[in-house]
């Protein structure tokens, strides 16, 4: 693949920055609900609380949108991240309710789109497990049936029955989701939020947040918010701050890059005939997934731990493309001579668990880590409940299942400078593996 003429940017390839960015807090100010956060999960909390009579005040360090939610793969996935197969050996009892989460998550979103009626470009044609190896496919039969026994639904298939591309094994297509335009997404979502009663003050970040009595405080460079409750929604950044439940998360660093326009006739050639995109069945998955531009975005196969507070503004380097591009070329052979056009990155939050968490500090703070790379429908979803629980009292069976009855969270084992690095070989070692294999098992068919 060409990568000579790639244009490296620090917000999205989906959409540009809106020009109408709000004004920042000037002053001091009182209200019901405080929440700290623009992306998916803080405006839909913001925007639930608001149409339930909420006196709602929204924060956003740069404007609504800014972080992960405008800058995903724009997958609406139905089933949980991380890997099945380690989550039910560790987790058995949390299996369940993960996976009822994912599947309303993905519903909860597609009615978002509706109820707001957002132009995102979505395609519900479900998101594929997608086998680059025989290997792969075992795997995917094992995590398809655990999702089974879970309650899950995911059809099992050859490329052709599943209508992915043919240099694929096969794979599992998820029973509900699909493929969007994530920056036309949050910019209808953030259209919807300025549009209700909930106050929204952008290039705001909050620099402190504090406990005072009754009320909880949040500092900013020119004013203050006191709220009688808080909802911490600010994804990677949430470390920032004494509050945070120590080990809560880990920052991770992952990219996207777009190809040129490329051919219809090119890609009707590919068998791609679901569009459903792909994940891989890596530990570290590569994503694949068509654009009605009629380019492929694609991404993630390498993880970068964020080191210190406050996270870099950051654009991919020319490496982490090039790597990218050498994926793409052996998953897409007959497209090796594309260019990428665009290259993307942003920070997402992983638990050390896998597991989406959501939990409480003392009465009156709330936070939600829906993520783990899963988070565009999750975050949302979670945001929701947590502000149904803020003005009902009680929590929905959804937010029980991902509910950390305490704050106290374990270190990260795998998450590690070291661990990481050996997840990424173990993956390239396996496609080592794989791929002379099917060169053996091609020269056998040929003798
Ligand atoms: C490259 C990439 C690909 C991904 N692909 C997918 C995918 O295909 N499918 C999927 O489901 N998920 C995917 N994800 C994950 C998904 O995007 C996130 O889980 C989800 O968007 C999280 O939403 P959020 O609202 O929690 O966080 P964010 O969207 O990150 O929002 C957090 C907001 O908080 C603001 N903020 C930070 N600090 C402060 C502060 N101190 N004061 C005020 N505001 C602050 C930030 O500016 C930001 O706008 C991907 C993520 C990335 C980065």
């Amino acid at each position: 693949m060409n990568i000579d003429n790639v244009t490296y940017s620090t917000f999205t390839g989906w959409i540009d920055p809106p020009t109408d960015v709000r004004p920042s807090l000037d002053g001091d100010l009182t209200c019901d609900v405080a929440v700290i956060g623009g992306g998916m999960g803080g405006m839909a909390t913001a925007l639930r609380l608001a149409e339930r009579g909420q006196d709602v005040v929204l924060l956003e360090a740069e404007f609504c949108g800014y972080g992960a939610s405008s800058r995903n793969g724009g997958q609406i996935a139905s089933v949980p991240g991380g890997d099945l197969r380690l989550l039910s050996l560790f987790y058995p009892k949390k299996v369940p309710g993960m996976v009822r989460v994912a599947e309303n998550s993905a519903r909860f979103t597609e009615g978002l789109i509706k109820t707001h009626d957002i132009d995102c470009d979505y395609e519900p044609n479900g998101l594929a497990f997608a086998a680059v190896s025989h290997g792969q496919m075992l795997r995917t039969r094992t995590i398809a049936a655990i999702l089974r026994r879970a309650g899950g639904r995911g059809t099992v298939g050859t490329s052709e029955e599943l209508g992915i591309p043919r240099s694929f094994v096969g794979g599992m297509r998820e029973a509900v989701g699909g493929a969007l335009n994530p920056g036309k997404l949050s910019r209808g979502v953030r259209r919807a939020l300025l549009a209700s009663s909930a106050q929204v003050y952008e290039q705001t970040k909050v620099t402190d947040v504090t406990r005072n009595g009754s009320k909880v405080v949040l500092s900013t460079p020119r004013g203050t918010v006191r709220a009688d409750k808080a909802v911490l929604a600010t994804n990677a950044h949430s470390g920032e701050w004494e509050i945070t439940p120590k080990r809560l998360s880990v920052p991770m660093w992952i990219i996207e890059v777009e190809t040129e326009p490329i051919a219809p006739e090119r890609i009707a050639a590919l068998g791609w005939s679901s569009r459903s995109g792909m994940i891989t069945q890596h530990q570290v998955m590569e994503h694949y997934r068509l654009t009605p531009r009629n380019t492929i975005v694609f991404g993630i196969r390498r993880i970068e731990r964020g080191q210190t507070y406050p996270l870099p503004t950051k654009a991919p380097d020319r490496g982490t493309v090039e790597e990218l591009a050498g994926a793409f070329a052996t998953r897409f052979p007959t497209l090796a001579d594309v260019a990428v056009e665009r290259a993307w990155g942003g920070w997402i939050a992983m638990t050390s668990s896998f597991l989406s968490i959501a939990g409480q500090i003392e009465d009156n703070v709330y936070y939600s880590i829906a993520c783990n790379g899963h988070g565009l429908a999750q975050a949302p979803y979670v945001g929701s409940l947590i502000a149904d629980l803020i003005v009902d009292g009680s929590r929905h069976e959804d937010l029980d299942s991902i509910w950390a009855k305490e704050p106290k969270f374990p270190p990260f084992a795998m998450l590690g400078p070291l661990g990481l690095r050996t997840v990424w070989a173990v993956d390239r070692l396996t496609d080592m593996f794989n791929g002379s294999r099917r060169r053996a098992l091609r020269a056998a068919r040929m003798r």
